[in-house]
């Protein structure tokens, strides 16, 4: 579980949480771009890069940036998490009173986040951002598209469409979504469970900065499934139809039998026939059984009550206010504090 209620009266008002893995290549021109806009904005910052069990030199590079600038926090996962759990990382140790989520390879433009804050001060609890353009394969942009509409033709719950996890979340939407027990975490579904007031903000998608995405065709399709089967009983409910169609059919079938058995004896000899049918109703029973799996992965998982995620360090120039809620007891922190 999360830690106690974060004091945000003496914190930043923004963090910022940048989940990475092997991404040094873009680390510090994110670092660079980000701090500049907000400093030309004039909105006060943390930002917490959660290095997720990276190969490469992105522990270093983040770590030479935390002890450089007193705003960073650098926090590395024991090992690599995935994406979600990162994030959620540096969500619970976020002491803003807003917190914003982006990735670190630069497909979320530093720039835009300013305008994320304008909006969230007009008074919006979460502005997430809405992708007009993506600078990405054919393939991958048509599984988006399709992703996203599956989703909203079959689960319980709407989210808006091409908006992925970068955006800005209020204090108060942030506690709600840290202590919801789930530890599968989807977070743009949770985001839009939660409700308040909501609204997007259009923004072009960068390609990305450097390096390759992390996630390939299988991650993707793998997420995507997670996220339904967390939010959606539909799949379920299409089982029971596809028995009940099975049944029918089979009911009709038995009818035309015993008729033509009464009056014509034409039946077939009906091998083929027979294999068909044999190994239609075997997939059938096979695809439900699968979908019924991947419920019960997820509630395997849930029971198993083992945390999203594990702190190996954490390191932080340690001022007043940088320090975050304190860890929950399965999470290992070591805290540098190095002098000025
Ligand atoms: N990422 C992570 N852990 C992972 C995979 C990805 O922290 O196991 C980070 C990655 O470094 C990046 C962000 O999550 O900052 C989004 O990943 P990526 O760009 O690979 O995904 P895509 O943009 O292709 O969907
Ligand atoms: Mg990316």
């Amino acid at each position: 579980m999360p830690g106690p209620l974060a004091t945000t009266e003496t914190g930043p008002t923004v963090s910022i949480v940048v989940p990475m893995r092997d991404e040094q290549e873009t680390v510090d021109e994110l670092y660079r771009r980000l701090t500049a806009a907000m400093e030309a904005a004039g909105v006060s910052i943390e930002i917490l890069m959660v290095d997720d069990g990276s190969t490469d030199a992105t522990a270093d590079r983040i770590d030479a940036i935390a002890d450089a600038d007193n705003r960073v926090v650098a926090i590395h996962l024991s090992r690599n998490f995935g994406h979600q759990a990162a994030v959620s990382a540096g969500i619970d140790r976020a002491t803003g009173r807003a917190v914003v989520l982006m990735d670190g390879d630069l497909q979320d433009p530093p720039e835009v986040v300013p305008l994320l804050v304008g909006v969230w001060q007009q008074g919006y609890d979460v502005v997430y951002g809405v992708r007009r353009h993506r600078k990405e394969g054919l393939l991958k942009r048509l599984g988006y598209a399709g992703f996203y509409r599956l989703w909203n033709a079959i689960s319980d719950l709407d989210i808006p469409l091409d908006s992925g996890d970068f955006g800005l979340m209020d204090r108060r939407v942030v506690e709600v979504i840290r202590f919801l027990p789930e530890r599968m975490r989807f977070l743009r579904g949770l985001r839009t469970f939660v409700g308040f007031r909501q609204i997007g903000l259009p923004y072009d998608r960068s390609a990305r900065g450097a390096g390759s995405s992390k996630y390939d065709l299988g991650a993707l399709i793998e997420l995507a499934i997670d996220g339904l089967v967390s939010f959606s009983g539909y799949p379920l409910r299409l089982v029971t139809r596809l028995g009940l169609a099975t049944i029918m059919t089979a009911f009709g079938l038995l009818g035309w039998v015993l008729v033509d058995a009464w009056f014509r004896h034409s039946a077939p000899q009906g091998w083929a026939s027979t294999i068909v049918v044999v190994l239609f109703l075997a997939s059938v029973q096979l695809f439900s059984l699968g979908i019924i799996g991947e419920y019960i992965r997820l509630i395997f998982l849930e029971v198993k009550g083992r945390p999203t995620y594990i702190i190996q360090e954490r390191r932080t120039r340690a001022e007043a206010g940088h320090e975050g809620p304190a860890p929950g007891p399965h999470v290992a922190t070591r805290t540098w504090t190095r002098e000025r």
